[in-house]
């Protein structure tokens, strides 16, 4: 047995990276990754300006008995501000460029104005109410590195240094093979014997929402030339194959057969649970992943094991993720191999789905994630686990 760090690791030493490139519009930008780091050509804001509705004047004119001043400018957002003569204030506006030879900002609700002049009650200290030059960004600096994944924060930055397109990695093609002879699509009917095929969608949408593209190549029935056939054609259109159901150990399970036939494969017995047999290997060079079929398995073997290294051959900067330490509510024996337990947050720590069962897909969508119970370790209410919230898994 190995555990699932070593065969997440094991995993990512034969991830290979899609180097492909393409220049997109920053408006179809998002969940994207960076194929190169972005450093900016301006300051960020590109000069002071003002944090408040007031008036802008030189700290030392304001010194003294005499707080009444007359007012030299008017200077909304968006206008270059001019100079502000000696002893005057500028009125001033949230946004709107600081006019040289002002170096202070008073909140107008610090101030009377009337008749061309203000009257300053309270004066605040020397440089207030200025957002300097470059706060946010200086010009020349690094904003973001290859690898990040663009999300609404960092096209926001990418905007605000004025870039129009940027830069990212082609998506990650992933095929989707269902193998079983008992599978079925939604919407027919079933005959005895037989399920839904539920992988095929779960897979698929766990692709996409990693921002890869899905490939969906349907069922591949229990039979050799079948599998073969499917197998052969997802290697030559996908970056990665990834498969559910028919590598256990029965006679009925052929795609290992297949797969050794058509490249190479080992069989992983991983230390956790739901999801010990994990298929690794590839079809004429191109890298292969057979999920176990028991839908929970193959959803929480596809978040722990395949994540990481898809997320490798992505280039993406996030495949590996830290549980957060979180206290428990139950009651629980450790068991032999690590457990991803399908569990949310309650009012006193974490609580489980009744029913953990690696055919018991509901207890995914009732959960909020998986906590992580190491192997022999007991817990008690109140003590610690680490939680993989599913938010963390995206
Ligand atoms: P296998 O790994 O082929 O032995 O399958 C293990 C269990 O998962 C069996 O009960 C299968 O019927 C079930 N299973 C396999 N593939 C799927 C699938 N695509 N959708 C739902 N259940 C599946
Ligand atoms: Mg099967």
């Amino acid at each position: 047995m190995v555990t699932p760090d070593q065969a997440i690791e094991r995993l990512i030493d034969h991830a290979r990276r899609v180097d492909d490139t393409e220049s997109v519009p920053l408006a179809d930008a998002g969940g994207r990754v960076l194929a190169a780091p972005v450093g900016s050509e301006h300051d960020v804001p590109p000069a002071d300006n003002s944090a408040m509705d007031g008036y802008a004047l030189r700290h030392a004119d304001a010194e003294g008995a005499h707080k009444t001043l007359p007012i030299a400018l008017r200077i909304p957002a968006g206008q270059a501000p001019g100079r502000l003569p000696p002893g005057a204030v500028a009125r001033i506006f949230t946004g709107a460029e600081i006019p040289a030879g002002a170096d202070t900002v008073v909140m107008q609700e610090h101030c009377r104005e009337s008749g061309g002049e203000v009257v300053i009650d309270t004066m605040p200290r020397p440089g207030a109410n200025i957002r300097p030059r470059g706060q946010d960004i200086r010009q020349g600096q690094q904003v973001l590195s290859a690898g990040r994944v663009l999300r609404a924060p960092e096209l926001g930055l990418l905007a605000s240094i004025g870039l129009r397109t940027v830069r990212v990695r082609r998506p990650l093609r992933v095929a989707v093979v269902s193998n079983g002879d008992e599978l079925v699509e939604p919407g027919e009917p079933l005959s005895p014997g037989q399920i839904y095929n539920s992988n095929r969608y779960l897979l698929c949408e766990l692709l996409r929402g990693w921002g890869f593209e899905a490939l969906d190549l349907g069922i591949a029935p229990d039979d050799p030339a079948r599998i073969e056939a499917v197998f052969g054609k997802a290697a030559l259109c996908a970056d990665v194959i990834l498969s559910s159901g028919g590598v256990s150990v029965g006679e009925e399970d052929h795609v290992k057969s297949v797969v050794e036939h058509l490249g190479a494969l080992s069989l992983w017995k991983i230390a956790m649970k739901p999801g010990k047999p994990l298929a690794f290997g590839q079809v004429g060079g191109t890298p292969f992943i057979g999920l176990p079929g028991n839908p929970a398995s193959a959803l929480v073997t596809a978040l722990v094991v395949a994540r990481p290294f898809l997320f490798a051959c992505q280039g993406r900067d996030d495949g590996q993720v830290r549980p957060v330490n979180l206290p428990v509510a139950f009651e629980r024996r450790g068991g032999p191999r690590q457990d991803y337990l399908r569990a949310r947050v309650g009012a006193h720590g974490l609580e489980l789905y009744a029913n953990q069962s690696s055919g018991v897909l509901l207890s995914a969508c009732w959960a909020e994630g998986l906590a992580v119970q190491p192997p022999g370790r007991d817990v008690q209410p109140g003590e610690s686990l680490g939680f993989l919230p599913w938010a963390l898994l995206r």
